[in-house]
């Protein structure tokens, strides 16, 4: 017989997979004439308990939702400190493409806008006969638990496409944020966006962040606690772009949206959330996706303040 919460989320399911609003991102070739039909709602605990509902084995790219991974990998090589210099951890309060640089230093004003999240990128080096986005790939399939792969595809039509974020990498030159050859990071960071995940996948991510940093099936410390803390805290205040105030207060838990329809949530100490489906509202954030965190926030008392 299922388990009441396995019959709670069918039931959320059924219910959710009724909002037709929203519509699949277009902006990058490679992603768009996805089924925007598609809905997984996954639910993984920190004591590795995994629920789920719906497409929840299929793939797409993970896009933003690599950002706060990137991120904590560059934490966890150079300390907060050289990291801070170089990107700053204030909510710009803009859509996820906004320069929001600051004045004379040139400082993106955090990791999950894209100007900062490519800055991020730069600062993973190679290490050990890795390249650096062999150790972002490293990272990635740490915290889902699983080897993970990228999308040829995606990463070219990215890599052909994304001249708003080339412009971006050269005026993170110009101001020496990037200390390299903004292509070659680029390239990096459009590989990152195209990694492959499936929604049980983004739960695993998630509920790695929910047990302070350590994967809750495989037991693996993938990232420290200090540097969980962090990332968790501009999650917080700046996961879903010019959205996280109002997320903040109706979900109450850290957040970070991609535009290829995934969104993960985190309820430090007890769940992640992991959520797909691809139409999108104009903050670039899955419409049932962020449905369904609310309900569960609320059905479950998982905003932080009640979850205590
Ligand atoms: N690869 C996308 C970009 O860099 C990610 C956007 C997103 O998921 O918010 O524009």
């Amino acid at each position: 017989m299922d388990s009441p919460i396995q019959t709670y989320l069918q039931a959320l399911h059924d219910e959710i997979a009724g909002i037709r609003d929203g519509t699949p991102d277009s902006s990058i070739p490679g992603i768009a004439g996805v089924d925007p039909d598609r809905f997984g709602i996954c639910l993984a605990t920190a004591d590795g308990y995994v629920y789920e509902v719906g497409d929840t084995r299929e793939d797409f790219t993970i896009q933003s939702i690599s950002k706060p991974l990137t991120y904590g990998l560059a934490l966890a090589d150079l300390g907060a400190e050289a990291v801070d210099g170089k990107i700053d951890v204030e909510p710009s309060g803009d859509a996820f493409n906004e320069l929001s640089l600051a004045e004379g230093t040139g400082r993106p004003a955090n990791a999950m806008i894209n100007a900062g999240a490519i800055a991020a990128a730069s600062l993973v080096k190679g290490r050990g006969g890795s390249s650096r986005f062999e150790r972002i790939l490293k990272t990635y399939s740490d915290f889902a638990g699983r080897e993970l792969d990228y999308s040829a595809r995606v990463y070219e039509s990215e890599r052909r496409s994304g001249f708003r974020n080339y412009a971006m990498g050269y005026l993170l030159r110009q101001f020496n944020i990037l200390e390299q050859d903004p292509v070659p990071v680029l390239e990096d960071y459009f590989r990152q966006c195209s990694v492959l995940v499936t929604c049980r996948d983004l739960a695993m991510v998630a509920a790695t962040l929910a047990n302070a940093g350590a994967n809750p099936v495989s037991g693996k410390q993938v990232l420290e606690l200090d540097v969980v803390e962090r990332v968790l805290s501009v999650m917080a205040t700046c996961g879903m772009y010019d959205d996280a105030g109002s997320w903040l207060s109706s979900v109450g838990m850290p957040a970070k949206s991609g535009v290829g329809g995934g969104i993960i949530a985190v309820l430090p100490g007890q769940v992640g959330v992991g959520i797909y489906a691809p139409p999108l509202d104009g903050h670039g954030t899955s419409v049932r996706g962020a449905a369904a965190c609310r309900r569960l926030s609320r059905d479950l008392g998982l905003h932080f303040v009640h979850a205590a």
